[in-house]
């Protein structure tokens, strides 16, 4: 079979990843100090906040009172692209489950989409390189990258991941995590001693309670797209107030997270003035 430079990778996905400023889960650049968290425990909600905002909003409005949450309101599908990358649908998998849980959503994992709202390409060196080189200041720290369009309500409407296919596997885990959860809509990154596979360098691979009451908090139906900035903080924290009780009370944290029942977002999430829009959803 041919070698092609970008299998399956479209021109309209290629030159949107050559704009953007991404997303980048950079390397480590020096050994970090162990974690002093284990993943079944949770920090305290004063964190968590803190670590809500740094997350879920944009770093570049990392000071803007107007910025609000963005997530996604109907089904993921997510399709694994390029030559490297169908060994890691079972881990892919185990992710988006646990969002699945978390969010209320369907994920689907189908082995191609024409449709795929998501895309996780595993992309040849020279390439990669070519496009890190085009984003980042610092490319060479740049493992793997992702990047999330939402529409005009915070709806997240597709997104990318991108993995060089020669990255070594456990790094490659750690990719998929980082990057599957901004394209969740978390954009930013935690603080360093906040324990998360959001973490810059040598984050896990799996999501930690900390990753879990957090996912579960942006897709909290308390919490709309259509809030300010403190409304959603000092909304998230009653929540996550909840959660961290339900969490403590057991021996399960995801279950104890899961959305109780499947959730309309389309209707729910919705900013309430706009609800009389004709529905143009697709
Ligand atoms: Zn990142």
């Amino acid at each position: 079979m041919a070698f092609l430079r970008n299998p399956g990778i479209s021109r309209r996905w290629a030159s949107a990843i050559a704009v953007i400023v991404a997303l980048a889960f950079a390397a480590p650049l020096r050994p970090e100090p162990a974690l002093s968290q284990a993943p079944g425990h949770p920090t305290n909600i004063d964190n968590l906040v803190r670590n809500f905002e740094r997350m879920a909003f944009p770093e570049d409005e990392q000071f803007e009172d107007w910025g609000t949450i963005k997530r996604w309101a109907k089904p993921i599908s997510a399709v694994i692209i390029g030559d490297g990358g169908e060994k890691y649908r079972t881990k892919l998998r185990v992710l988006l489950s646990q969002l699945a849980a978390l969010t209320g959503l369907e994920f689907l994992v189908p082995e191609a989409d024409s449709a795929a709202t998501t895309q996780i390409f595993f992309s040849e060196r020279d390439w990669y390189a070519s496009q890190a080189a085009r984003s980042f200041q610092r490319p060479e720290q740049v493992q793997c990258f992702s990047n999330t369009n939402a529409n005009m309500f915070g709806e997240i409407q597709t997104a990318f991941v991108v993995i060089p296919n020669d990255l070594r596997a456990d790094r490659v885990a750690e990719c998929l995590a980082h990057e599957i959860m901004h394209t969740v809509g978390f954009s930013g990154h935690p603080q360093r001693t906040f324990y998360s596979a959001l973490g810059n360098g040598n984050s896990p691979e799996v999501y930690t309670v900390n990753d879990l009451i957090l996912i579960r908090t942006l897709y909290d139906q308390r919490l709309t797209t259509d809030m300010m900035r403190a409304e959603v903080l000092a909304t998230a924290r009653e929540v996550m107030v909840d959660l961290l009780e339900r969490v403590n009370n057991s021996d399960n944290p995801l279950a104890a997270l899961a959305q109780r029942q499947p959730i309309n977002w389309w209707e729910f999430g919705r900013p309430g003035n706009l609800g009389d829009l004709p529905a143009a959803r697709f």
